[in-house]
């Protein structure tokens, strides 16, 4: 079956092309520390051996960027390298990599001093002169401040929306398109939604598909599934990453599940379901990357699954984080969320810190806090 196409431009990612009706290009990320070379090698390899067009890694400080200098020397993988607040490795990495991912939230700390537009245009040129590619990867849990302010809370799509559109309309007019946008959430719906809009406005920008944070599988895979088969169907989106909470020797499935979808919307194996979590218990995980605090996180992950079974009836959201980088905001909208240190979890109510806890006594926390959501529910 051929499935309908946007007309997006081709945005050329090493050796591979995604957009212009090429096929659409599945990726996955490293979970192994990056400084620990030799691993993060066999796991490019065993991502690649599973069909990853694209293998995105994390470098936040030197030391992985030295990493990521050498894991270059070890494979002709097309690498995306995933910057977050210390945008300046860029220029150290981008001569060994294909593309450069940021995120617009991590770009509005210190404003005054350096705005956003001078960080972006730094990355770009450094792109330019590289031949990278770009990634403009927008997240719920982190955009501009400005956006959320001028927003009802419960309205996380147009701040999404707008600080994907001012990214982008600035890279335009420096002169750069050879980028991509991602608009991810962890919740299903809104993924549809945002896409939808996003493309209906610039059909011609190349995207990347994702719902993050979707857990471990076979939920975590349901609700990819949910966004990509509405999405794809309708011609939107040019690569994609199906993001599970996998542990490390695992983590080539994500590859899997990507082509699995991708077969069954082309032969018009689609179901119809979009209502996932709405009414039951949601746990959402982020699928792990080097900056993980502790190894012990897939297991609390799955823990905090068998723990909460008895609570399966109850609308309620818990989210577990893998670390301090996207924790904090990427909780913001659960009920209950936790998120990792080295030696502790955090765990908070709402908006409400509760502290942080060994990670030995963090299930008896959460559970004495799912008992008090659900009798302050049952009496609603
Ligand atoms: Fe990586 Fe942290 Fe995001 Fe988890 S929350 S995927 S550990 S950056």
């Amino acid at each position: 079956m051929d499935l309908p196409r946007n007309p997006t431009r081709a945005v050329v990612i090493g050796n591979v092309i995604i957009g212009d009706g090429n096929p659409i290009a599945v990726q996955s990320m490293t979970a192994t520390k990056t400084a620990n070379i030799d691993a993060t090698v066999e796991q490019i390899h065993a991502l690649e051996e599973a069909g990853a067009d694209i293998v995105r890694i994390a470098v936040d400080n030197k030391k992985e960027a030295a990493a990521l200098i050498e894991i270059r020397k070890q494979t002709k993988a097309n690498l995306s390298v995933d910057l977050q607040e210390n945008y300046r490795l860029a220029e150290v990495v981008a001569p060994y990599v294909n593309k450069l991912r940021y995120n617009p939230g991590h770009l509005y700390h210190h404003e005054r001093e350096k705005p956003w537009q001078d960080k972006v245009r730094y990355i770009a040129g450094i792109a330019a002169d590289n031949d990278c590619a770009m990634r403009v990867g927008v997240n719920c849990g982190s955009v501009d401040p400005a956006k959320l302010d001028k927003y009802n809370p419960e309205d996380s799509i147009s701040p999404m929306l707008e600080s994907a559109f001012d990214h982008c309309e600035f890279l335009d007019s420096i002169g750069f398109t050879r980028y991509c946008v991602s608009l991810k959430d962890s919740d299903p719906r809104k993924v549809i939604e945002v896409n939808q809009r996003f493309a209906q406005e610039r059909p011609e920008i190349p995207i990347h598909l994702g719902v993050t944070e979707a857990g471990m599988p076979p939920d975590g895979i349901i609700k990819t599934r949910i966004a990509f088969e509405q999405l794809i169907s309708q011609g939107i989106g040019d690569t994609l990453r199906v993001s599970l909470t996998l542990p490390n020797p695992r983590k080539h499935e994500e590859i899997a599940a990507g082509r699995g979808i991708l077969e069954d919307i082309a032969n018009g194996r689609v179901r119809t379901v979009v209502d996932f979590g709405t009414n039951t218990l949601n746990i959402i995980s982020c699928p792990s990357c080097s900056r993980v605090e502790n190894e012990a996180f897939v297991d609390l992950a799955q823990d905090v699954r068998t723990m909460t079974e008895y609570a399966k009836e109850y609308a309620i959201t818990i989210a577990v984080m893998g670390c301090r980088v996207n924790g904090p905001g990427e909780t913001d909208d659960a009920d209950l969320g936790l998120w990792c240190a080295p030696n502790y979890v955090n765990l908070k109510r709402g908006g409400e810190a509760l502290g942080a806890f060994p990670y030995d006594e963090i299930l008896p926390k959460l559970k004495a806090e799912l008992d008090s959501l659900i009798e302050e529910r049952s009496k609603e």
